[in-house]
């Protein structure tokens, strides 16, 4: 058993919901104004689960003001923003909450790298220099050398390169780190181990302990920028809010050189997906519940959100300790330039273009930036 999932059993982070329920239960508003009074930045497992808890609903406009300093001193007044770019729908996996499951009969579509170039193109005329790389689990097609020549190809136009992809080993981490990949997002999609393997029953992803270790592979190919999350909906929110710091700490500690970064994804309609599955819901109070409380126990972390979720939320949430937002995104291949027809991965709720998202950050007191800040900073920009 890798070090995190001992971790996760021992704490029962890995399924044993009622404890947990119990402890976040028994949580007094006294006990939350005590976590609020600890340094801002400071993480113990303890420290979360107060902040969290259903007592912590009663401190929501405390930890908002509190997050939105502590984000303002550490980051400035600055938000990123990235695309993504989909590179193929085709999948040898069977989630159950997502569009593209191999079980779902549809036009399937592929890019090839001058396609996807010609949508990077279409990306960068935004403005963009920030992006993500996403496919399902199309190995033969989207590979290693696949992705490497893409990234050397967008290098120019992109400072900074990130992928959302299938599991990897070290090694294939490492060849794109050195082709110009320099992030690697890969969610949990849930910590609970029986709710795992419900969700995934086929596929190279439905094994729960190599998924949990990835990105140990991910950090030891020095990759700069590894995100983490659970897609929300899956299982109790608030126990895989612990489990998903309980994941960061331990990465921190044992991998400095990689910068976390935690993104808050919920369950979006989808293309054959059944609506009964949404029964762990989490409302926008608590959404802002856990962004504002994994601020607060993670001063550096970099908080991302999509444009899964609505105009509204997401302007609110900006004050709040985000630091990087998506804006104008397609969630199917081919989707900027318009060739296909094909299928999107979940229904985008934010549709505004990305000179209206920078105009709604710019007003509310913000920089939009569109590029690497720490490659701007230190003069290596290649763009
Ligand atoms: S979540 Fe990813 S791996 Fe699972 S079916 Fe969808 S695209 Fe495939």
């Amino acid at each position: 058993m890798t070090e995190i999932a001992t971790i996760l059993q021992e704490k029962g982070l890995d399924g044993n919901a009622e404890l947990w329920r119990r402890r976040l239960e028994k949580v007094t508003n006294s006990d939350v104004e005590g976590a609020l009074s600890e340094p801002a930045g400071s993480y113990s497992l303890r420290r979360l689960m107060t902040l969290i808890s259903p007592a912590g609903e009663n401190y929501l406009e405390q930890m908002a003001q509190a997050a939105h300093q502590l984000t303002v001193q550490r980051f400035g007044r600055t938000i990123r923003l990235y695309a993504p770019l989909y590179l193929s729908n085709y999948c040898s996996n069977s989630c159950r909450y997502c569009g593209f499951n191999k079980e779902n009969e549809f036009k399937r579509t592929r890019l090839t790298i001058d396609e996807a170039i010609e949508e990077a193109n279409i990306i960068a005329a935004k403005g963009f220099r920030d992006i993500l790389l996403v496919s399902s689990e199309d190995r033969k097609f989207v590979s290693t050398d696949y992705l490497a020549g893409l990234a050397k190809k967008l290098r120019p136009t992109f400072g900074s390169i990130s992928i959302e992809i299938y599991q990897m080993s070290s090694a294939e981490y490492a060849r794109l780190f050195a082709s110009g990949v320099e992030g690697v997002t890969l969610y949990q999609e849930t910590y609970d181990r029986r709710a795992y393997e419900s969700y995934h029953p086929s596929g190279s992803k439905s094994d729960y302990d190599c998924r949990l270790r990835t990105p140990d592979n991910i950090a030891s190919a020095q990759m700069r920028e590894i995100g983490l999350g659970a897609l929300l909906g899956l299982a109790d929110w608030r126990i895989e809010a612990l489990a998903l710091a309980e994941h960061a700490h331990y990465l921190i500690k044992a991998y400095w050189q990689s910068h976390i970064s935690f993104s808050f994804p919920r369950l979006r309609p989808a293309h054959h997906v059944e609506s009964s599955l949404f029964t762990h819901s989490l409302g926008d109070k608590n959404l802002v519940q856990m962004i504002t409380a994994l601020r607060l126990c993670f001063a550096d972390a970099g908080l991302v959100l999509s444009t899964r979720e609505q105009a509204t939320l997401r302007d609110n949430l900006m004050k709040l300790g985000i630091t990087k937002i998506s804006a104008g995104s397609k969630t199917n291949p081919g989707g900027y330039s318009g060739h296909s027809n094909a299928i999107e991965q979940f229904k985008v709720d934010d549709k505004r273009s990305p000179i209206e998202v920078a105009a709604v950050i710019s007003n509310q007191g913000f920089e939009p930036v569109w590029k690497d800040w720490d490659r701007a900073f230190l003069g290596n920009q290649d763009d």
